[in-house]
């Protein structure tokens, strides 16, 4: 990795690190901000050449000034809720709104420029003390970021320069990290570049989890395992494509949003109730699904008459239906949530599990990986979410699945290697290194591996379980 190129990516990180810090605290002096987060606008300006220079007396090396030369005297700008209204507004005009708004404090912003050796780079910055002159065409922003290693270069320059400021007065990271997700010009701007350099998987993932063990923790009841696995479409969805593989482009994946039924002779677990159709729009970001009433209404009798229920993780598409159930009383006493599914205070209560509903729950505790029932293997995942577990499962008959939750949103991210696309990570507050890994091992130890008779199941993946229902691996609805 080069100079240019490690620093640069520190900033990347770092900026939006500190964003998420500002955006918190950026009231001191500045008005009131004014709240037009329901239809924010996207600015996109283009600049012939721009420069980063390190501050005189910056000892940190935390903060360098942003000079962009040949700044035009408009800027376009999107409407989020539709790109096909594009239009275009003054520099200084926009300039003096974010510091009506903001204070000296810019809103943050993506850049993209090319370096002097022709390298593509991107950038999440946050931009302070805006000055705009606009005789000569000059824009002038500081930049400052918080790791003090690597250092940034003085002196660089970069030209064909594009800056991406969303004018979002909201606050707090996930408005701003939604509002990338949600806006096709950003989505179309930030592309494959940022998605496919920023979210690589590590070479290398040996010896992450023991699948000897887990195998052997499962199946030492051989005559008491599981009979069947079947799928209960709840949701079907769309999603873009580089949301659910990083670098990827083309028409959107259709996603589904299943529950799991695990079928013993004589009981039934319940694997992943998703919320009703109310949460699910209240946190879906405008995006269009299919709702099965009737799904849910089965999945909510399925879970009273069920001997166990349990989650992958703790956002609202695998455990709110759970807390939606109108039997709560009975099926409260079946839940087994873990420790860190609990704790994990801002996503279980999204999924509708408040304070008073928590305290009726015993945590599970476990290290690892704990053997749940004859045949069931929860196996400690935190990464896509702290309370991530993956879930192997053994049948009678001899075929295994795991079900992996969200440590991929689509089975082709496994396959082709790829990590959590970054906006996705940040967005959801992913453990980056933790997903890669796990990602490296499921291809390495599973996916390359046919031979063990394992079956990978993506939640969302709507085609992948379409498939196995087809094939008669997994079972159509619940019995
Ligand atoms: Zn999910």
């Amino acid at each position: 990795m080069n100079t240019h190129r490690s620093w640069l990516h520190a900033v990347v990180v770092v900026t939006f690190i500190m964003l998420f810090v500002s955006l918190g605290g950026c009231g001191g002096d500045a008005p009131t901000p004014i709240i037009h987060a329901q239809n924010p606008n996207i600015y996109e300006l283009s600049a012939g050449s721009a420069s980063f220079s390190a501050v005189a007396g910056d000892t940190t090396g935390t903060t360098f000034q942003l000079s962009l030369a040949n700044v035009g005297k408009d800027i376009f700008f999107f409407p989020v809720q539709s790109d096909s209204q594009v239009g275009t507004t003054a520099v200084a005009s926009v300039i003096s709104s974010w510091l009506g708004i903001y204070g000296s404090i810019a809103p943050v912003s993506v850049l993209k420029g090319t370096l002097p050796n022709q390298e593509k780079i991107v950038l999440f910055c946050k931009l302070d003390k805006p000055v705009y002159q606009e005789a000569t065409g000059r824009l002038n922003f500081s930049i400052t970021y918080l790791d003090g290693s690597p250092k940034p270069v003085s002196g660089i320059t970069v030209t064909d320069l594009i800056l991406l400021i969303p004018d979002n007065s909201s606050t707090g990271q996930e408005e701003w990290a939604q509002l990338l997700l949600s806006s096709q010009s950003l989505q179309a701007f930030v592309g494959k570049t940022v998605l496919t350099d920023l979210s690589p998987v590590p070479e290398s993932a040996v010896g992450l989890f023991d699948l000897d063990a887990i195998e052997k923790l499962a199946a030492n009841d051989t005559d008491q395992l599981p009979l069947r696995l079947n799928r209960l479409m709840i949701f079907r969805s769309g999603f873009v494509r580089w949301q659910a593989v990083a670098g990827t482009s083309g028409p959107d994946y259709v996603s589904s949003i299943p529950s799991f039924q695990v079928v013993y002779p004589e009981k039934s677990v319940i694997i992943d109730p998703p919320c009703g159709e109310a949460t699910y729009r209240k946190n879906s970001l405008g995006h269009t699904f299919q709702f099965y009433q009737d799904n849910f209404d089965r999945l909510q009798k399925t879970m009273q008459q069920a001997d166990l229920i349990f989650s992958t993780h703790e956002h609202f598409d695998h455990i709110g239906g759970l807390a939606e159930s109108p039997w709560l009383d009975q099926v409260l006493q079946k839940a087994v949530l873990t420790q860190e599914q609990l704790g994990s205070t801002k996503w279980i209560e999204q999924s509708g599990f408040g304070a008073k509903l928590r305290a009726r729950l015993s945590p599970l505790k476990y290290a690892n990986y704990h053997r749940l029932l004859p045949g069931i293997v929860l196996i400690h995942t935190p990464g896509h979410s702290v309370g991530h577990q993956m879930i192997y499962i053994k049948l009678k008959g001899g075929g295994a699945f795991l079900l992996t939750g969200d440590i991929a949103w689509n089975f082709d991210a496994l396959r082709k290697l790829t990590g959590r696309p970054l906006l996705v990570s940040l967005s959801l507050g992913e453990d980056r290194d933790m997903t890669g890994h796990q990602i490296r091992w499921l291809h390495d130890e599973i996916v390359m591996k046919p031979e063990r008779g394992i079956q990978v199941v993506v939640s969302h993946d709507f085609e992948m379980l379409e498939g196995f229902v087809a094939n008669g691996l997994i079972g159509d609805g619940f019995e």
